[in-house]
């Protein structure tokens, strides 16, 4: 049997390559999101502040529908200013440390002795009642210093590019979930407890240890943002070679004499809604009420500025709009772009505009599963269409770090396969030539992806996305490669101008009945 040809519009890939690798501005784009307006944890003033710096670009770009959508309930905003911790004895030193999102201020500057607690179960906590006021707890053990055995910043070569050619098998992901569950839903709990028991305790401030050593901070979220939930005490992670002597001077019983300055504060009373930002290049002619969607998560976490994580993706997606724009594209269907928020608290910001424009499952009637939030539910019922859905042609995203565009993850979808080798090869001298069957998962394709449908995430070089990057405080430009950046929003506006143009909307597979 032939393949019919899948038609590639190289006089159009030529005229986007000119103006992203020419007249690029994803660097101008970047650094302002990353450098002036900084971190954008979800909720927080600066999130609100790139949602309204991007709708200007996007206004100054002369897109369409330019605006904010909410999505609702997502909780409290919150944001901190100050955080020092110093060693007051065995020694005076300064202590690197971060607070948690969402863990309230310290009484003004708090001086206690650290004590080292293990609590792994609620049965835990009750050994230390009594026993913790104006403590500063120390959460975690000391960690083993493991010596990297890989380059820290790595690119894919010819035979890590094969490597992505096999598909393992899936095993049977309906145990692996229903542990996944049980696990999550008695860590929430816990988290819940021990909140509650280190307020009405008199705790001064828990200390972790940092997910990575070699002086990252890698910090996430504690306490809560849900207004009515106790928010605990001050949380912080600390570098682990700050953190590991704490402990080992307790081991020896030492006393250990911390001083901590938390300045962080809610900026809302009340649960607010998150607000995805939203614009396009309308569609003309027969086609023009099918869409093509672009997108990538403006939300990030606080101590770095979320470059890699995921301003890196956010400023492609934007380029690739304006490249789109500037080229004069007058594309047959729509084509959207989607600025995302609450994409590190759990894909809420894109699941939430998937269910209102195109499809969702019925919300669970069961309250353990209602407790669950909404990515880790069972589906409760046929899935429910919006119009939309049979208008919707494809979804591409990005969120893997800011390196160069070695292909595309097809998600099982076997037809869209020899569509993306076609589309790829105005590409392949700069470096993107695979086509992979597998799926890559943990970020918005997903939301798409889970209403089956097509929405995808391309092949990235991983550079030091996750020896150094990933959610730490190390995620600034620093660590951002700009060609990358050029190239992969070269890529992104060649695809949405693709499948906009293309005689079909992109194939679809076969939606996944558990
Ligand atoms: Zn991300």
């Amino acid at each position: 049997m032939l393949l019919a040809q899948e038609p590639v519009d190289l006089e159009m890939a030529g005229r986007i390559r000119q103006e992203a690798f020419h007249h690029s501005q994803v660097m101008d784009i970047l650094g302002h999101l990353t450098e002036d307006i900084g971190p954008r944890l979800t909720n927080s003033p600066q999130m609100a502040q790139a949602n309204a710096w991007t709708r200007e670009k996007f206004q100054g770009w002369g897109l369409a529908k330019v605006h904010d959508e909410a999505f609702d309930d997502f909780g409290r905003g919150w944001e901190f200013s100050t955080a020092s911790v110093e060693m007051l004895a065995p020694r005076t030193a300064p202590l690197y440390a971060l607070p948690k999102a969402w863990t309230p201020s310290t009484n003004g500057p708090v001086e206690g002795e650290a004590m080292r607690v293990s609590i792994k179960s609620r049965k835990d906590l009750e050994q230390y009642r009594g026993k913790l006021k104006d403590k500063i707890l120390l959460l975690d053990d000391a960690r083993v210093y493991k010596p990297g055995t890989e380059a820290d910043w790595q690119r894919y070569d010819e035979a890590g590019l094969a490597g992505l050619q096999g598909f393992a098998l899936p095993k049977d992901a309906k145990r692996d979930r229903a542990a996944i569950l049980k696990r999550y839903a008695e860590r929430q709990a816990l988290a819940r407890a021990t909140n509650e028991f280190f307020v009405a305790e008199g705790v001064l401030a828990t200390i972790g240890i940092s997910g990575w050593d070699n002086g990252i901070l890698r910090v996430g979220g504690g306490g809560s943002r849900r207004a009515g939930e106790s928010a605990g005490v001050p949380e912080l992670a600390m570098m682990a070679e700050h953190y590991n002597p704490l402990v080992r001077a307790l081991e020896r019983k030492e006393t250990v004499k911390l001083r901590v300055d938390v300045k962080a504060r809610f900026t809302d009373d009340s649960n607010q809604p998150g607000h995805n930002t939203i614009a396009e290049i309308p569609g003309s002619g027969g086609k023009a009420n099918e869409v093509v969607m672009l997108g990538a998560h403006m939300d990030s976490w606080h101590t770095g500025t979320g470059a890699s994580d995921n301003g890196a993706g956010v400023a492609v997606m934007m380029e690739a709009m304006r490249i789109l724009n500037a080229v004069g594209a007058k594309p047959k269907r729509t084509i959207r772009v989607a600025l995302w928020s609450g994409e590190e608290q759990g894909l809420i910001g894109s699941r939430a505009y998937v269910a209102k424009h195109f499809a969702a499952y019925p919300e669970p009637t069961d309250p353990a599963q209602k407790a669950l939030p909404a990515f880790l539910r069972e589906p409760a019922g046929a899935l429910q269409k919006q119009p939309g859905y049979e208008r919707f042609a494809a979804y591409f995203n990005m969120d893997n770090g800011s390196g160069r565009f070695r292909g595309i993850y097809a998600q099982e979808n076997t037809a869209a396969m020899p569509i993306f080798r076609a589309w790829l090869e105005p590409f392949h001298d700069v470096g993107a030539t695979t086509v992979t069957s597998r799926n890559t998962g943990s970020t918005d394709h997903v939301s798409f992806d889970a209403v089956g449908l097509p929405g995808f995430q391309f092949i990235q070089d991983r550079l030091d996305y996750f020896s150094n990057v990933h959610h730490s405080n190390l995620d600034t430009l620093d660590h951002v490669s700009a060609d990358d950046l050029k190239q992969a929003a070269a890529i992104v506006a060649f695809f949405a101008w693709q499948a906009a143009q293309r005689e079909e909307k992109l194939p679809r597979k076969p939606l996944a009945q558990d």
